[in-house]
């Protein structure tokens, strides 16, 4: 045993209020910083956000009853970089960016390991925090020009520009080959037409990172490109505010139309007609951190039934001494653990720059699962009470569902695993 892994770690420091259901053998895998990283982040989630998150969730409630348009918008907008602010004044924003652009430079492990914890203090911050500093932003990091990183990234990390992600359509969701938006170099600009859906933070955001089409004579896959547009462009209309089952408790997801949105020949991210590939790339980051998010949640789901299976009797005794909830325990323990492993693993490759689609796919599906899984058995040890906002279980509960649709479907992941398999097999 490396003793130094465990040097100055206590199981009490692993046993908070939220967090103490992790096996201190996790910490096994980790390498010090990350164990540190793991730590940090945990403390920070319990005592600092954790107790705030209630009041947070009042408060948008608040905004949305009370306030339409711009008013409304900039209330939220103002929360929303409130929470950035505090987690880049803990260090607890930028893993996945280098100290020259403002981040810690702790890679997509640390990232993840981040996103567990943040998510297990459920405060509803945490998915502006995923999407405006890691969807479409990563992109910027790993195909943007110099003047695009220093012009976008550290302002994002400071909490002071808000950004989402555009890809989906009203007509293409799965299938990215049949992307109908369109953009047309004239002259010196770009101009853009179409419409996207499905645009979590868009109605927060001041730029959407965007994949359009730029050659109409070839497969769309190799005729894509990307694009960093501002929301407050000219032609940019928001048609829709979508109401989902469960992130509209905070974000504003939208459908918006581009009509004649000129943007500056600049505002291209990564080579042209290369789009499929930053999608691709971006897709697999946005899964393992998107996984590490939703088993965050669903560690959180799975410690508040625990300890609910202690106190509640029923019987005469607490129902975690009848076998059907303790073996619910059991099983959602098990699935948390191996999934949170299957991610450390995709979280790894990535960082190293291997290529993993399929990795990233298998993570992807199995974890969702899992977390769906895990969520259900939580809410049923609770019974009655779970399904009442008194306890956090029926938002983990609505959110765990959007896993197995949202970032490529169960169908999909399926489809990507199927394809590579057979691929290896007639070579
Ligand atoms: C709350 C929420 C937030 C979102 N946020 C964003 C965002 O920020 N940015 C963004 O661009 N998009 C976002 N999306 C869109 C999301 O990525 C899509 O919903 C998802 O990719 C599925 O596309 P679709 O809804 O059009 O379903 P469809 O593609 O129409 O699929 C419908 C059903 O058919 C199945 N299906 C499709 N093709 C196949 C196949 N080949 N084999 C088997 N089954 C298949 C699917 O699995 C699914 O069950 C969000 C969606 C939601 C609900």
């Amino acid at each position: 045993m490396d003793e130094d892994l465990f040097k100055g770690i206590t199981l009490d420091d692993l046993k908070m209020a939220g967090g103490w259901s992790v096996s201190p053998g996790q910490t096994y895998l980790y390498a010090p910083r990350e164990r540190e990283l793991m730590l940090r982040a945990r403390a920070f989630a319990q005592q600092e956000l954790a107790p705030k998150a209630q009041e947070a969730h009042g408060q948008v409630r608040e905004i949305k009853a009370g306030y339409q348009g711009k008013e409304r918008r900039a209330r939220l907008r103002e929360i929303a970089q409130g929470y950035l602010r505090t987690l880049a004044e803990a260090g607890m924003s930028g893993s996945l960016y280098p100290e020259q652009y403002g981040g810690s430079n702790a890679g997509v492990v640390g990232e993840c390991l981040i996103d567990e914890e943040l998510a297990a203090a459920g405060h509803p911050g945490d998915t502006i925090r995923s999407v405006s500093l890691v969807l479409g932003t990563v992109s910027i990091l790993r195909y943007g020009t110099d003047a695009q990183k220093k012009r976008h990234i550290p302002p994002r990390l400071a909490g002071e520009e808000l950004s989402a992600l555009a890809i989906t359509e009203p007509q293409i969701g799965s299938d990215t080959s049949r992307m109908q938006t369109t953009a047309v170099l004239e002259g010196d600009r770009w101009v853009l037409n179409g419409q996207k859906r499905f645009c979590t933070g868009g109605g927060l955001a001041d730029y959407v990172t965007l994949f359009a089409i730029t050659d109409t004579s070839t497969h769309p896959h190799k005729g894509m490109s990307c694009f960093i547009v501002p929301m407050d462009h000219p032609g940019v209309t928001i048609r829709r505010q979508l109401d989902e089952v469960i992130m509209a408790d905070w974000m504003d997801n939208v459908h918006f139309e581009l009509n004649d949105v000129d943007i500056p020949k600049e505002n291209l991210l990564g080579p042209l007609n290369a789009g499929y590939h930053v999608l691709m790339d971006e897709l697999d980051t946005e899964r393992v951190t998107y996984c590490m998010a939703s088993l965050g949640s669903a560690r959180r789901a799975f410690e508040v039934a625990a300890e609910y299976s202690t106190k509640r009797v029923q019987f005469k005794q607490p129902i975690a001494m009848f076998e059907g909830v303790s073996f619910k325990l059991a099983e959602m323990y098990t699935r948390i653990d191996a999934a949170r492993q299957l991610v450390y693993r995709t979280a790894k490759m990535i960082e190293a720059g291997t290529p993993a689609q399929l990795e990233s796919a298998v993570t992807k599906l199995f974890v969702a699962e899992a977390v769906w899984q895990v969520v259900d058995h939580a809410m049923q040890v609770l019974g009655g009470i779970g399904y009442t906002t008194d306890f956090p279980i029926q938002a983990i509960f609505r959110n765990a569902r959007l896993m197995r649709i949202g970032a490529g479907s169960d169908e999909i992941m399926k489809f990507l695993i199927a394809r590579e398999v057979l691929r290896t097999i007639k070579g």
